[in-house]
Order: structure tokens, then C-alpha cells, then sequence
């Protein structure tokens, strides 16, 4: 192969974003010079916060740039070295997503063992949404035995294994809620013991009617109406682990919600927010724990997989609008 496609940031979206939004440009494929390789990408994650880094404003990640590729989390083989340590054919995994071939310094990408686990695991559950998961429940939350545990965005990619993981760790009920009854009924098959599908009623009706004695975690993935309800829900010295608020990521307005801040004093709660990146101390034991429940076929991960770079963006915004299953991923 001589040509690259890569996926280009056309324009910054005002609101939700388009397919305009995004440029498949055709390149050259690049050759590695001194310390780098150059890898064949085969799968992309795709993921909520990409949304973010549309914008163009100060976060903690830096904005992409208009009219330059996206990046994002890869698995490839590597096709090109000129690094020590990497050799054709090895499997490793990196952040220059969104493009078929990648030029990197090798000293981004770390060697996979694709006789471990599918590759695409490295991506969600063995990767970074399955750290978030694990770190956010069990480091951020403090989650204890016996606990009754609430995650929004249960279906997804982090939600889906921090409800397994819950239920692992001895909670003592875990409620999920996602966007469609079929969702809904995955998620009792994962074994969460109660699941709704916030589309069919107020949150805090529903939440309530699951957890009728109150929840004292809460990983949240949507913030809004579902933070609010939680608030609502929570006994005193409950937590929660503040991960994701996609319901507002192409809101053009301040969020409505939550209202009901001032619970936080009598009930003495905690509302934390976190970064996966900062966990990274918990990765050895996280991938030794994870691995061994994928073994023993105590943990599931579900993947929403599309075929093809140029359906990429596709992807981006069907993950936006709830088309996933678990982990959102495109196959180059
Ligand atoms: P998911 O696999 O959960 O995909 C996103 C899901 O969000 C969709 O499938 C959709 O499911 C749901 N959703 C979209 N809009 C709304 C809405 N308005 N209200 C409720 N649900 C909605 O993505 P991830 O697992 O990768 O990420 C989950 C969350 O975690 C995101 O908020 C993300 O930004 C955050 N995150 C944070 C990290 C950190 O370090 N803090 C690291 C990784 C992720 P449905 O059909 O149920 O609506």
C-alpha cells in the first residue's frame, strides 16, 4: 500500500456535530525515520470526549486542530521500524487513531500481546474505558461491600463494566440505567439487579422504584437530570464518582440540572471528579484483576464494531446518539 486515508477535523461543530464536521483526506503513507515505526492501524476506539476536543477552548486535553487528523486510541501491527525493540508484525497499541497508517516515536506505543486477549480488549476492557471503570469505582467512589451502587450510561463501554465490577466486589444491589429497553435487558443478563431505560419516565421516579432504600454510590457517566436524581437518592456520606456528563457534551446552553447542590451538607456527600490518566498507579493490578475475570468468564464486555475508516465519523456521532453497545470501535 502506497496511499494513507486519514479522517480530518473539517470544521468545529456548534452544537451537535455533523458528518460535515469531518474530511476523509488521502496521503501518502509515511516512511519512519530514526526511533519510530510506522503502524498499520486495525482498530480505532472512538470515544464521548472527542466531542470536547472539537471545541476550541482550554481543557485539560488539547483542542485538535482544524483541517489536521484526529487522533484518539489504535491497535495495529507495525509494517516499518527503524526503533529498537519493534520489529514487523508486532501488535502494539497507541493514540494515533483516525488513519490507516501511523508515524510514530516508538516511545508511544507499547507492545500488545494479541495471544492474551482479542486486540480490540485493549482498547475497552483491558484498556482505557476499563481502567476508568475500575479506577473510578473502586479508588475515586471507594466503593465497599454491600453498598448499593447506581451507573448511568450502563451500556456503554465504562458503565457496562463498572456494574459487573460492582457486583464482583461484593455490592450489595447495583441499578443501571441506558437509553433502550433492549439495553435494559442486556444489562440484567450482565447481572445488574435492576435496570430502566431513562427515556421512559423521570429519572428520579425510576431510581427511586429500583432503589427504593437509597444508593450510596454513584458513577456518573451523563450528569444532568441523572446527577440530580442521584443527589436525590443518595444516603448520607454517599459518593460519587463524576467520570462523564455526555448529556450536555453538544448542549448550546447551561445544563438545567442538577438543582438540589444544597442535599451535599446534610448528607454530607462527596461529588468527585476524576481522569483516568491520573490513575495510571492502578494499571498493573487492574489488567492482573480484569484478566483474570475475563479467564474465569466472570466478566463480559459487549463491542459495537463498523467496518471501514471512511464510516469513522458514522461511528463518532452514533455514538453520541446511543447506537453502541459497549465499546464503540471501528475496523480499518
Ligand atoms: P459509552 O460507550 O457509554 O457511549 C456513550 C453512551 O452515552 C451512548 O451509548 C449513549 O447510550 C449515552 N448517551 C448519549 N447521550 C446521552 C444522554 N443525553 N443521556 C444519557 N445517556 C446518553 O462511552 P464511554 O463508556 O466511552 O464513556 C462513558 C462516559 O465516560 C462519557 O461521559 C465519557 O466522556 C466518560 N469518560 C471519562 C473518562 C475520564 O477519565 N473521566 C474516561 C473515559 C470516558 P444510551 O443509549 O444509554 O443513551
Amino acid at each position: 500500500m502506497t496511499t494513507n486515508r486519514e479522517i480530518h477535523l473539517a470544521a468545529r461543530p456548534q452544537g451537535w456535530p455533523t458528518e460535515d464536521t469531518f474530511r476523509l483526506v488521502t496521503t501518502d503513507v509515511p516512511t519512519p525515520g530514526p526511533g519510530q515505526i510506522v503502524v498499520r492501524n486495525t482498530y480505532l476506539s472512538v470515544d464521548p470526549y472527542m466531542r470536547g476536543r472539537m471545541n476550541d477552548v482550554k481543557s485539560y486535553v488539547a483542542p485538535f486542530a482544524l483541517d489536521a487528523p484526529l487522533d484518539g486510541g489504535a491497535v495495529g501491527e507495525v509494517v516499518a521500524s527503524e526503533a529498537d525493540g519493534f520489529a514487523p508484525g508486532d501488535t502494539v497499541l497507541h493514540g494515533l487513531g483516525w488513519r490507516e497508517y501511523a508515524l510514530l516515536d516508538a516511545k508511544a506505543a507499547r507492545t500488545v500481546d494479541p495471544d492474551l486477549a482479542p486486540v480490540t480488549a485493549y482498547l475497552g476492557v483491558l484498556g482505557m474505558t476499563g481502567l476508568t471503570a475500575y479506577a473510578g469505582l473502586l479508588d475515586v467512589a471507594a466503593m465497599k461491600p454491600g453498598e448499593t451502587v447506581f451507573v448511568s450510561g450502563a451500556a456503554g463501554a465504562v458503565g457496562s463494566v463498572v456494574g459487573q465490577i460492582a457486583k464482583l466486589k461484593g455490592a450489595g444491589r447495583v441499578v443501571g440505567s441506558a437509553g433502550s429497553p433492549a439495553k435494559v435487558d442486556r444489562l440484567k443478563a450482565l447481572g445488574f439487579d435492576a435496570a430502566f431505560d431513562y427515556h421512559g419516565g423521570p429519572v428520579r421516579e425510576q431510581l427511586r422504584a429500583a432503589a427504593p432504600d437509597g444508593i450510596d454510590v454513584y458513577f456518573d457517566n451523563v450528569g444532568g437530570e441523572h446527577l440530580e436524581a442521584a443527589i436525590g437518592a443518595m444516603r448520607p456520606h454517599g459518593r460519587a464518582a463524576v467520570c462523564g456528563m455526555i448529556a450536555q457534551y453538544n448542549a448550546t446552553e447551561p445544563p438545567a440540572a442538577p438543582r438540589n447542590l444544597a442535599l451535599l451538607i446534610g448528607k454530607r456527600l462527596t461529588l468527585r471528579g476524576f481522569l483516568v490518566g491520573d490513575h495510571g498507579h492502578l494499571r498493573d493490578q487492574f489488567v492482573r484483576e480484569v484478566a483474570g475475570w475475563l479467564r474465569d468468564g466472570k466478566l463480559a464486555y459487549d463491542e459495537t464494531v463498523v467496518d471501514g475508516i471512511e464510516n469513522a465519523p458514522a461511528a463518532f456521532l452514533g455514538l453520541l446518539r446511543g447506537e453502541n453497545l459497549g465499546k464503540m470501535l471501528v475496523k480499518v
